[in-house]
């Protein structure tokens, strides 16, 4: 190799690491959702608390059946009586089809923050007219607004109280509070919903959304205390309640920027083999949603399978989501590392 040539490739080289480096410190700082709301006022706090406390418990309990489920409240008698899930988890119906990767339709996290959408309007299709509710399914003023991450790990406070809660419309009709939701995921929850019923998928409906953290704290402890007789200490039955009841601070519901939904009269995994599951799943993206468990990511997500539950992020990120495979744990610790509390 001549001198030249060595000049080269070594200009070359530092170009490539300069590159590297430029666009590893492209990553756009995101607000969380979870602080502006530690902020909500105290009277609306109370408010919810005064009528979750009581109502919406009555609402979650009888409501979600799945075996081990730690997501949702459900009630211990409840979780054992699922021998249906277990015979449909072998029929493996569910969540086969959003495997491909596509990486060379991504486009960097850095590039995409900024604007609308890095794959434009013409990138989707909608059967209805999605017109009014625009705004709130692409969030273009702030794309990372909903980007937040609750888990085991990762919790969120007894003060923490989403902003904008509004009533879910979709609210399952027997009877059950009006479920709540904030206002964005809302909207873009009637947008998704509106087109299932266009494709035939009219039965589909909220049972759950909001709940806070007082409505958790309350319904762990009960089932804590009715466990409590199997087990010498209170720790032990707390470990054995957190098997199929989210700790308080630990349940995405309390964002207010989920759903559960399904056509069944309590949820669980067999509705995973519906085509009404199974075209949610593949068209919640468009509308801001992501399938936040699913069956392919359960060592991950620490949740099992739960093909009713529904996840608002905005338009964006659902789509990288989808078009990635991952599931939210995996995104956020991937793009945005910044985005995980201590
Ligand atoms: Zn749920």
């Amino acid at each position: 190799m001549n001198t030249a040539v060595k000049i080269v490739s070594l200009l070359l080289g530092v170009m490539l690491v300069a590159l590297a480096v430029m666009s590893a410190g492209c990553n756009t700082k995101i607000p969380v959702a979870s602080e502006s709301s530690a902020h909500a006022s105290t009277e609306s706090f109370e408010d919810t608390q005064s009528t979750d406390g009581a109502e919406s418990t009555d609402s979650t309990e009888g409501e979600e059946n799945s075996s081990n489920n730690t997501d949702e409240s459900t009630s211990p008698e409840q979780s054992t009586s699922s021998e249906d899930v277990s015979s449909e988890e072998s029929e493996d119906s569910g969540s086969e089809a959003s495997e491909e990767s596509s990486e060379d339709v991504i486009v960097d996290p850095s590039e995409g923050t900024g604007d609308n959408s890095p794959y434009g309007d013409d990138y989707y299709t909608y059967t209805t007219d999605i017109s009014k509710f625009y705004e709130a399914i692409v969030l273009p003023d702030s794309p990372d607004k909903f980007l937040v991450l609750v888990n085991k790990e990762n919790k969120l406070g007894r003060n923490d109280v989403p902003e904008n809660l509004v009533d879910c419309v979709n609210t399952r009709d027997d009877g059950r509070d009006t479920q709540k939701l904030v206002y964005e995921a809302e909207l873009a929850l009637q947008a998704f919903l509106n087109e299932a019923r266009a494709f035939g998928f009219d039965d589909v409906s909220v049972t759950s959304a909001y709940r806070s953290y007082y409505t958790q704290d309350y319904l762990f402890d009960k089932y804590v205390e009715n466990e409590l007789h199997k087990f010498d200490t209170r720790e032990e039955a707390e470990e054995y309640v957190s098997t199929y009841s989210s700790r308080p601070g630990t349940s995405e519901h309390q964002t207010g920027l989920c759903v559960d939904m399904h056509n069944l009269s309590s949820a669980s995994q067999s509705f995973g083999s519906t085509d009404a599951a199974k075209w949610l799943e593949e068209n919640a993206y468009k509308f801001g949603f992501i399938l936040r468990y699913p069956k392919d990511k359960e060592d991950v997500t620490e949740i099992m399978w739960e093909p009713w539950h529904f996840r608002f992020v905005g338009r964006y990120h659902a789509t990288r989501i989808h078009e990635l495979g991952l599931c939210l744990e995996e995104y956020i610790e991937t793009y945005y590392p910044e985005q995980i509390q201590d």
